[in-house]
């Protein structure tokens, strides 16, 4: 097929995101258009996600519904789950094509050849180029895909298997698509990526140049790291980022463990008193940074002991919210040889008191914030009445609603009837 109407379904990351609004402009370049509100698609793609069982299912649930609703669509699926189970989705009733996480750049190629149920599945061992991608004109808010893949094999992640090794692309294309964002309207970019802080590592160039060289793009008014390693995120870092005008103070850090000795079960680099110094760091010279930590409850080998150890060190930090994982046994990872499965049940306790946990600190974090000034950038998303957007230091925010404010920057002073409670 080389024209007709698509729609994209796209599960897991900021960086799918980046890279399924890049595929529909390739698919709009190539002689395709976007399906409009009510119309019926003639082809649709499922971008899949597979960092848990969870993202898996939720994967097949969304083919299963996709194919119910539009029996007619050539239905693609590319992502990290077709990835690494190319030929189990491509057995699936309803699927025509599956593509890996690099073939899917050439989508337009590949429906234009009609080529149907082959998985087209490169390697991950030999992938090597790197596809940018950004989230333009599909959020206020652009993800800017700056890196991808991972050399790092924790034990319990099956990312480098699905994306590869890592590789970046260079700063002048990424200072260049940051002028692209700017010229399109936008005013916040977020860097993106699978290991953002492993930048450079094919091409030789620095992150904190990258992070210059956008500090200085006329037009730019927020930029935010997506998320970044402990041990790859350098005091020089974050003594910039409390430096700059641009960059948000907003750090996102996957701890994974409060237990030195779980770190080492994960193949983690750093230990708690790394984690614990780069927190400190932040807070002495960026006191009211959001710092969210990802943290893993129940991995194989997480002793009742082990938890309390983990839960006290993280009960000890500085930090806004918590993003809580309960472990997921992923094919092909080292920690399945690791003895010490945790009962379902005890990992659901323990992913429930980390939850609690971080209730407890961004209510105290929100309360810390309230009668001071933030900017906050008014989003799009419209609920119950009400505008909603983030301040610079990441408090989700709401406004009654005025489509003049949407894209707009204005100054607040936050009050209890600005928060906005997972409303959106
Ligand atoms: S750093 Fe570890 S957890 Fe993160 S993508 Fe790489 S292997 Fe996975």
């Amino acid at each position: 097929m080389k024209s007709g109407a698509y729609q994209f379904h796209t599960l897991g990351c900021k960086l799918n995101f980046a890279e399924s609004s890049f595929l529909g402009r390739q698919l709009t370049e190539a002689g395709f258009h976007k399906a409009a509100e009510g119309e019926e698609p003639d082809v649709c793609i499922i971008n899949s996600c597979t960092v848990t069982d969870t993202a898996d299912k939720k994967g097949r649930q969304l083919i299963h519904r996709i194919r119910r609703e539009h029996p007619d669509a050539f239905l693609v699926v590319t992502g990290c789950y077709a990835q690494l189970r190319g030929d189990e989705i491509a057995a699936m009733d309803g699927v025509d094509l599956v593509l890996g996480a690099n073939d899917k750049f050439k989508l337009a190629d590949y429906l234009s050849q009609n080529i149907a149920h082959q998985p087209v599945i490169s390697d991950t061992r030999h992938m090597t180029p790197f596809f940018g991608a950004c989230s333009k004109e599909d959020r206020t808010r652009y993800f800017l895909k700056i890196q991808d893949g991972c050399d790092c094999f924790c034990s319990y992640c099956a990312i480098p298997f699905a994306r590869g090794r890592s590789r970046s692309g260079r700063i002048d294309d990424i200072v260049r698509s940051a002028h692209e964002v700017v010229e399109n309207g936008g005013k916040e970019i977020i860097l993106t990526g699978v290991n953002i802080g492993d930048f450079g590592k094919n091409t030789g160039e620095r992150l904190i140049d990258l992070l210059h060289r956008l500090d200085a793009v006329e037009g730019l008014h927020r930029i935010r790291i997506s998320s970044i390693e402990p041990d790859l995120l350098t005091d020089e870092i974050i003594d910039f980022t409390a430096g700059s005008k641009l960059f948000m103070p907003h750090f996102h850090i996957p701890l994974q463990s409060g237990s030195d000795k779980v770190l080492r079960i994960m193949h983690r680099r750093y230990d708690t008193a790394l984690f614990a110094a780069k927190i400190h760091r932040i807070r002495q010279v960026l006191p009211n940074a959001f710092i969210g930590i990802d943290i893993i409850a129940g991995m194989r080998g997480e002793t009742a002991a082990d938890f309390e150890d983990s839960y006290r060190f993280v009960s000890g930090l500085e930090f806004a919210q918590l993003h809580v994982f309960p472990y997921s046994e992923r094919a092909g990872t080292a920690a399945l040889r690791q003895e010490g499965p945790v009962p379902e049940k005890e990992k659901k306790a323990r992913t429930v008191r980390l939850i609690e946990l971080s209730a407890q600190h961004k209510a105290a974090f929100v309360q810390a914030q309230t009668g001071t000034r933030h900017e906050v950038l008014w989003e799009a998303s419209r609920k119950r009445g009400f505008l909603f957007g983030f301040t610079d230091n990441y408090i989700r925010v709401r406004t009654p609603y005025d489509a003049s404010k949407i894209n707009q920057l204005e100054e607040i002073t936050l009050n209890e009837e600005h928060i906005a409670h997972d409303e959106v």
